[in-house]
């Protein structure tokens, strides 16, 4: 019997004649379930599951709906798990009790079962947290308690269990992707049935657990190593996960350093990289700041600053500008001072104060990105790991460009776009002679021939409020409108080539924005969010990431191609990605290997215009044909032939977990998805049906720890 008395869940359901639409983040995928549930406590959860099960509708849940994939679509209901959004206990054992959480982030204040058995002295640190709640605030939370996530995916927007369920990862190349940090799953599954998960071998797997403040007495305790491994990546498919126990880490600074590069010299480096040997991007160790790799790749790159010899003669006497090699002594003076100048032009002092003295650390973090619009542009993000100590380093915010300031003012008025782009692409334009249609831009002579003058005065007079409008329109977001216009510019030839480069330059420090602060350093909860939340409610994109053994070469051909498409379509508006993540044991996370390397490929669009359908096309097919595995939560065309061939025996494993975990109703949590991903259960052999207990005291015997 389900545990939801006193339960019923919130529900929103449209007025009649009218549609309830959940939007996802870039507005790609739009939908219209029945109802949608909004359970605030556990039994308002397993009421909604309940209630979807007896009457036979259509289920999933919905964390923030930022997957590109339709994942989390249902026809008829879905359940949103935003207010299950607190910790169930303290972080545990309360060693850190100097800093616990505010009692309001913590239901009744946290209860405190678990500190009886884990050890104190252990060494390491768990949190009970409802799964509905966002990253960014679970990093506040830690943060307060002295302790941080050991890794995550780029952007904290996404709700814990939405973002695991889809083997969301970072770039994080020597710390296990954070599925691995999961300890115990509470799924509420078919007919509200609740279920405790944890690996055969577990601190999790015991009676005690039975204490837990609300416990369902018809809950049933599963220790078994393809449960588990099957339900912390699973698309929404096996039930609504209400709880997590999660391993977290004390806390620690991330010291991150961006840099420009380029392509055939990533290329290069990525061709003889291999992490088992720290060799080619792998290989940077972070000594101290102005000693090392960090002096030589990012101090000592800043340009306008060198050393080495002195002018001979007093100031004003030596006309001819002849110089001596310096003395010893002067040589080290003068690279005492070019170094202290190099640092202060870096404005890293504090950090290099802080890191003095520091033993080496290697590399934990790589993350490479590339202009699709300028294929040679590249930046390279490293991240190192430090002692809690160091002091902050540059984590404000980036000086606005006035129009992203107009996107961020207007995120659904694209007419208010118009005014901020024309003075940016006519900044620098002067008319010299109108009626001989001649005009200076940027200092360059343009006119009298092939009409680029009709075309730009085209463009800003008509072209640009025209898209504008049509966008508003449509009720595109100011993103797109921007988007579009920037395309439009650059795929017209008769148009001057300099206002070809200033849209260039435009794209590059809105692709590039990342990695405008050559160096960064902070607690990690402060660092490993980069998501730009100003932007929410103005973007235009789409992105698939794909994923590949790093050891091949498969994924840099697929790099490659991409790069081929993007000239092929020029222009494309977007990046390419490639980040790096140990192996997964969840049985279909995109993670199958020692080492796996994504390429993420995004672009703009807009609603009004499929401008990419060729590119995404061609794009789609050559990852197929590189066995590409695809992210359950980005865009994916592959068929379920494809995704069994990639997970194999992997796959039916967890079919086969899905069956026994779906017997009160095989179908509820079943949509388009995972019919059309092979996300279907096999037949179910009662495996977790016996007498609860009696199966636990099983796994108990065998379970030392
Ligand atoms: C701006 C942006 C940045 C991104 N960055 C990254 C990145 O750095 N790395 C990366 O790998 N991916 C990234 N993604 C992809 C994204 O992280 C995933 O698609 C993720 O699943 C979204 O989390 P969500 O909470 O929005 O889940 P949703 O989109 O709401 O749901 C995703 C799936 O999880 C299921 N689900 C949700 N909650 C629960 C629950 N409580 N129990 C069981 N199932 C549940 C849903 O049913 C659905 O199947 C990014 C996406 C965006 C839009």
């Amino acid at each position: 019997m389900p545990c939801s008395s006193n339960g019923n869940a919130p529900l929103q359901q449209p007025q009649p004649g009218t549609g309830l639409t959940v939007l996802d983040l870039l507005e790609l995928h739009p939908f219209t379930p029945r109802r949608e549930f909004l359970p605030a406590t556990k039994a308002e959860l397993v009421n909604a599951v309940a209630r979807s099960t007896a009457e036979r509708k259509e289920s999933h849940a919905l964390g923030s709906n930022w997957s590109l994939s339709l994942a989390g679509e249902s026809a008829d209901d879905v359940i949103n798990t935003c207010r299950l959004s607190r910790h169930l206990a303290q972080p545990f054992p309360a060693v850190l009790a100097s800093s616990p959480l505010a009692h309001d982030r913590a239901r009744g204040g946290g209860h405190t079962v678990f500190d009886s058995w884990v050890p104190q002295d252990g060494g390491r640190h768990f949190i009970h947290v409802e799964a509905g709640i966002k990253f960014k605030d679970l990093l506040v939370d830690l943060k307060a308690c002295r302790l941080a996530l050991p890794t995550m995916g780029a952007g904290g927007g996404q709700s814990l269990a939405g973002a695991l369920s889809t083997g969301t990862h970072g770039a994080d190349f020597h710390v296990p992707p954070l599925v691995e940090w999961i300890r115990a799953v509470h799924l509420v599954g078919p007919g509200g049935q609740e279920w405790w998960i944890t690996p055969a071998q577990s601190l999790f797997a015991r009676d005690e657990v039975r204490r837990l403040p609300g416990w369902c007495p018809d809950a049933r305790i599963v220790a078994h190593d393809d449960a588990f491994a099957a339900v912390r990546v699973a698309a929404g498919r096996m039930g609504v996960i209400y709880a997590l126990v999660l391993e977290v880490v004390p806390a620690y600074v991330l010291v991150e350093a961006n840099l420009p590069t380029t392509w055939h010299s990533i290329h290069n480096q990525l061709a003889h990289s291999r992490v088992k040997t720290w060799g080619g991007v792998f290989n940077a160790d972070l000594e101290v700041v102005n000693e090392g790799w960090f002096s030589q790749n990012v101090v000592d790159t800043m340009p306008g600053i060198t050393g080495g010899s002195v002018p001979v003669g007093a100031k004003g006497k030596n006309p001819a500008g002849i110089k001596r090699p310096l003395s010893d002594a002067q040589s080290r003076e003068l690279t005492v001072q070019v170094d202290a100048l190099k640092l202060a032009m870096l404005d890293i002092r504090d950090l290099a104060e802080d890191l003095s003295g520091l033993a080496p650390v290697q590399l934990r973090h790589v993350n490479i990105a590339m202009n699709l619009s300028r294929t040679e542009q590249c930046w390279i993000t490293r991240r190192w790991a430090v002692p809690a100590t160091v002091r902050d380093s540059h984590l404000g915010p980036v000086k606005r460009e006035p129009i992203e300031q107009a996107l961020i003012d207007h995120p659904r008025q694209p007419l208010e776009l118009i005014g901020p782009i024309i003075q940016e692409f006519t900044k620098d334009l002067d008319f010299l002679d109108l009626a001989g249609a001649t005009l200076l831009y940027g200092g360059e002579e343009i006119g009298g021939h092939g009409g680029q003058v009709t075309e730009l005065l085209h463009l800003l007079q008509v072209q640009i409020p025209q898209v504008a409008y049509e966008c508003a329109t449509a009720g595109a977001t100011s993103g797109e409108a921007l988007f579009l216009i920037l395309y439009r510019i650059l795929s017209n030839p008769s148009l001057p080539t300099r206002i070809h480069d200033a849209v260039l330059d435009a794209i590059t420090s809105i692709v590039g924005a990342d990695f405008k602060k050559r160096v960064r350093a902070g607690h990690a909860s402060d660092v490993l969010d980069t998501h730009n939340y100003d932007f929410d409610g103005a973007q235009s994109g789409n992105s698939a990431e794909f994923h590949f053994d790093a050891s091949a070469s498969d994924y840099l051909t697929f790099a490659d191609r991409v790069v081929s498409l993007a000239g092929e379509h020029y222009p494309v508006l977007g990046y390419l990605g490639i980040r790096f993540t140990p192996g997964s044991s969840a049985l279909i996370a995109m993670q199958q290997f020692d080492l796996t390397a994504s390429v993420e490929v995004a672009t703009g669009r807009v609603r009004t215009e499929d401008v990419y359908h060729d590119f995404w096309t061609s794009l789609h097919n050559a990852a197929e044909q590189l066995n590409g595995i695809p992210h359950w939560g980005e865009e994916s065309r592959q068929s379920k032939a494809a995704l069994a061939g990639h997970y194999g025996q992997r796959l039916t494993r967890w079919q086969a977990m899905l069956a026994e975990l779906s017997t009160d109703g095989p179908r509820v949590f079943s949509n388009d998805f995972s019919r059309s991903s092979g996300l279907e259960p096999s037949t179910p052999t009662g495996l977790f049906l016996g007498e609860p207990l009696s199966m636990y005291r099983d796994t108990l015997e065998a379970c030392s720890d």
